[in-house]
């Protein structure tokens, strides 16, 4: 009898491919895809340790999962109950210590062993910890046969962290860096290819930092490298890659983005800080200075090309001076999205424990200000795009008739209505749209005729 199996995903695109892969480690023992927990023979949280209160939504989700479970054993059923991710490897012991019921906790470093691990907690019938970091890289024990990801798929190049900025806690659950041998990525790549993708995001804590093993075997390959080699694969339309460092810029990339035309010409680069003092207490290792250096570097290497970053306010002793600085700084790059946060003291990091916390109520004024600010700056590149004529990957249907959603370069959310005969033709190709309207979030495009194989066309011609 198939059994069920629901995966809940927090936190970023490497947690969502691992999710991924672990439905593919457990497909052979019988388990298929259950649309909601309550549906399920197996339930793994698959969690992040990033944001505050992280570890406290596991517990209450875990209260929930309790009840289904206690549920399902009295109509004589079982359900077994995982907690996966960061949390699981910062948390593992107490996880089981306060929630006994729970079958299994393992890292992110663990899940290729899923089958051994129910295996044992379906003998045992109590919680097995797997926090250890696995002496063999995970990658090599995972199965080959992936399940689809659709027409835009994510794909782990790289893993861990070896920059301890003294607010993350990713070095600690995911480890130090380890890059993943370039044939084997470039084998999963062909595979995803063959499953349907057309554009491949390669993900990596650090993933600018990657040098995996060249297919040869001598020497290792950047992820210039890797991407010139990609950009080979029969299929593969659009490339793209995060999340990155400014400090792992290095040329063979920045060339990458003037030469490699699948190379999409957006890319995600935090800063954090518009103040070197908090650049040097962050322990980001690099100066605005040298921030803006790698940002005219690219922009000489690709004009168009559009620019992503993360950004902190509220920094244990950012004075108002500093924090105009970082206003200064997105005033000057001029970011086309960007993800902004009060800074959140983290257990266990270095700057929850730093003198100066600035008090929440300036962080509030200051996220609020920096906000407006990009907000006003991400309306203003969409509103640039209106009148453009852009190549858009149409990824899937949209919530209206007639409408398909795809992606511009510039990975802004495009939607145009299509004649309904056209939408499966359309679907999974670049086509070229005139854009008519832009939103905050989104355009909306039309399709100019003939829009299809000319889009492609427009992408290698635009490069
Ligand atoms: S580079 Fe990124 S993942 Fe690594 S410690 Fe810094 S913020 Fe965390």
């Amino acid at each position: 009898m198939a059994k069920r199996l629901f995966i809940k995903t927090y936190g970023c695109q490497m947690n969502v491919y691992d999710s991924a892969r672990m439905a593919d480690v457990l497909a052979p023992l019988g388990y298929a895809p259950a649309c909601e927990a309550a549906a399920a023979d197996m339930v793994i949280l698959n969690t992040c340790h990033i944001r505050e209160k992280a570890a406290e939504k596991v517990f209450s989700e875990l209260g929930r999962l309790r009840r289904l479970k206690a549920a399902r054993a009295r109509r004589g059923g079982a359900m077994i109950v995982a907690v996966a991710g960061c949390v699981a490897q910062a948390e593992g012991a107490e996880i089981l210590r306060r929630a006994p019921f729970v079958d299994m906790v393992f890292g992110p470093q663990a899940y290729h062993r899923l089958p051994e691990m129910v295996a044992r907690a379906t003998r045992a019938g109590s919680g097995v910890l797997e926090t250890d970091f696995a002496p063999e890289p995970k990658f090599d024990s995972l199965p080959e046969a992936a399940a689809p990801q659709g027409i835009s798929a994510f794909l782990t190049v790289q893993e861990g962290c070896d920059k301890f900025c003294t607010f993350c806690v990713v070095p600690s659950p995911r480890g130090a860096e380890y890059s993943r041998p370039a044939g084997e990525v470039l084998a999963e790549a062909r595979r995803l290819v063959a499953a349907g993708a057309r554009e491949i995001t390669l993900l990596g804590q650090n993933v600018n930092a990657y040098h995996g093993r060249s297919p040869e075997g001598g020497g290792a390959w950047g992820l210039g490298r890797l991407i010139r080699a990609l950009a080979g694969c029969e299929g593969l339309v659009r490339i793209r890659y995060t999340t990155s460092h400014p400090l792992d810029m290095d040329e063979e990339l920045i060339s990458a983005h003037g030469e490699v035309p699948a190379l999409m010409p957006f890319l995600h680069l935090p800063v954090q800080s518009g103040s070197n003092r908090v650049l040097a207490a962050m322990n980001r290792r690099h100066t605005v200075d040298e921030y803006r250096r790698v940002v005219a570097r690219l922009r000489a290497a690709r004009p168009d090309i559009a620019l992503s970053s993360d950004l902190i306010v509220g920094y244990p002793g950012e004075t108002e001076a500093e924090f105009r600085a970082t206003l200064a700084l997105v005033g000057e790059v001029g970011f086309a999205q960007a993800y902004s946060f009060k800074f959140s003291p983290r257990p266990g990091t270095p700057a929850a424990a730093m003198a100066g916390q600035v008090p929440e109520a300036v962080k509030e004024e200051r996220l609020a200000e920096l906000q407006a600010l990009l907000r006003a700056q991400q309306t203003a590149f969409n509103r640039a795009c209106v009148g453009r004529t852009l190549p858009v990957l149409f990824e899937r249907a949209g919530r209206h008739p007639g409408q398909l959603v795809g992606r511009s370069p510039y990975l802004q959310a495009v939607h145009a209505r299509v004649p309904e005969a056209r939408r499966a033709e359309l679907l999974g190709t670049v086509a070229e749209l005139s854009i008519r309207s832009a939103l905050p979030n989104s355009l909306s495009g039309a399709l100019v005729a003939g829009g299809a194989a000319a889009g492609a066309e427009i992408e290698r011609a635009s490069a």
